[in-house]
């Protein structure tokens, strides 16, 4: 039987893709959006981008649309609990619950923390307005900052404080940025990228200890025992999916709540999507966690469907099977990315400026990257085969 009435759990993209998706296809009963934060749906990419520069305001970040138009019920800056799902309850942590014969798990992911730093003032992650908030505060220009971790979000900010004025140094564990992800060949043209904006880039080399003096933080000292000075410092050492609420449910928690190709997971009526899902990926072939923009507003899509389908099955066609896509501005450019690696793909440069890299196996292209060449990155990302 169809569901009558819907709690989505997190109010972010993947929540509000989930209610936006609900009115789309049809389902005219009550929708509940918890969320922990306090403010409605607002868009996260350009926190470390045109958002941290002070370029665009925060009226520009919102999500939402009209209140009237999907009718939503609101349950702001109180976070989930627990999930008791016999009796389709979400428990809240004001003590209050909230029930829907279904309920979609959208809490996504949280920025992982230094150990031992995380409570000491000048040391920040990225994740939230308030965390960009607190950070541009505090990128006057001359300013020292240390980003840890050269992926995307210490890339993004990096990149963004150099412009503003700020002495930037990032501090990179792998020999080059993003060589887990993209390859030892291409992080080498990403980190030719730092040194022409002006960052310096420290690779092979981890954090021993934030200093401080006075609960503030005053330098970074690395595991070769460098010392960098430092007012600031931003943490960018990934997301874990923010499901540690989930415990005890019942729910199948792996890197991730585990979910089929429809986002329905082991538990009847419960689906989950966006950065916290991790469904058997109809494209990939296997359970793939994303935390990309897109997939937040792909997979609420096919939840949906298998939800309002209730019982009745749906086709291999009706599962998640969109190519992996990201992008990220860094620098001055433009780097989008589309495929699936597993390791081990040979690397062949279609186009060498601006750079487009394709990977293969066995011959065929799995995964591609451009560097600010929309254009030929669109036309390879057709071409790709799982
Ligand atoms: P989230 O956006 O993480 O939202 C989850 C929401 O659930 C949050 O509001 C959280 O407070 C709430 N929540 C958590 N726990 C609970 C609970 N127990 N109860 C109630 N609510 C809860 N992707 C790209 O493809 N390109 C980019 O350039 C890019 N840039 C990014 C830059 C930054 C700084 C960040 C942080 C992310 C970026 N991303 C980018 C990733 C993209 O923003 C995410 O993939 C997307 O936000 C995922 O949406 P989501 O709704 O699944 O999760």
């Amino acid at each position: 039987m169809s569901p009558r009435s819907v709690v989505v759990v997190g109010a972010s993209l993947a929540g509000l893709s989930t209610a936006r998706a609900l009115r789309q296809q049809g389902f005219d009963g009550p929708v509940t959006i918890i969320g922990a934060e306090p403010w409605r749906p607002y868009d996260r990419p350009p926190l470390s981008k045109a958002y941290l520069a002070g370029a665009v305001d925060r009226a520009s970040l919102d999500l939402s649309p009209p209140e009237e138009e999907l009718e939503l019920r609101w349950r702001l800056g109180v976070p989930a609990v627990a999930l008791d799902p016999p009796a389709g309850a979400v428990r809240l942590a004001d003590g209050s619950k909230v029930r829907g014969d279904a309920v979609v798990i959208a809490t996504g992911a949280a920025a992982r923390k230094l150990p031992g730093a995380a409570r000491l003032r000048g040391v920040h992650t990225l994740r939230t307005v308030d965390d960009a908030e607190a950070v541009r505060a505090r990128l006057l220009p001359g300013v020292r900052l240390v980003v840890v971790g050269a992926g995307f979000i210490g890339a993004e900010v990096a990149s963004t404080a150099a412009a503003l004025g700020a002495e930037v140094t990032v501090v990179e564990l792998q020999p080059v940025p993003l060589g887990g992800v993209l390859g030892v060949p291409l992080g080498r043209e990403l980190a030719r990228l730092y040194a022409a904006h002006g960052v310096a880039l420290l690779t092979g080399v981890g954090v021993a200890e934030v200093r401080q003096r006075a609960g503030r933080v005053d330098a970074v000292v690395l595991t070769d025992s460098r010392v960098l000075p430092a007012e600031v410092v931003v943490v960018g050492i990934g997301a874990r999916p923010a499901v540690d609420w989930l415990a005890g449910s019942g729910l199948r928690i792996d890197d991730g709540v585990r979910c089929d190709a429809a986002m329905r997971t082991v538990l009847p009526n419960v689906f989950a999507v966006g950065d916290c899902a991790r469904p058997e990926h109809g494209w990939t072939g296997e359970p793939t966690r994303l935390e990309h923009w897109t997939a937040a507003i792909e997979q609420p899509v096919v939840a949906v469907s298998a939800l309002l389908r209730g019982d009745a099955a749906g086709t291999p066609e009706d599962g998640y099977r969109a190519v992996p896509y990201f992008w990220s501005d860094q620098f001055g450019v433009r780097l989008q990315f589309a495929g699936h690696l597993r390791g081990g793909e040979h690397v062949r440069a279609v186009s060498a400026e601006p750079l487009v890299a394709v990977y293969e196996r066995l011959g065929e292209p799995v995964a591609v990257l451009a560097i600010d060449h929309p254009r030929l990155f669109g036309r390879w990302r057709r071409l790709l085969v799982p």
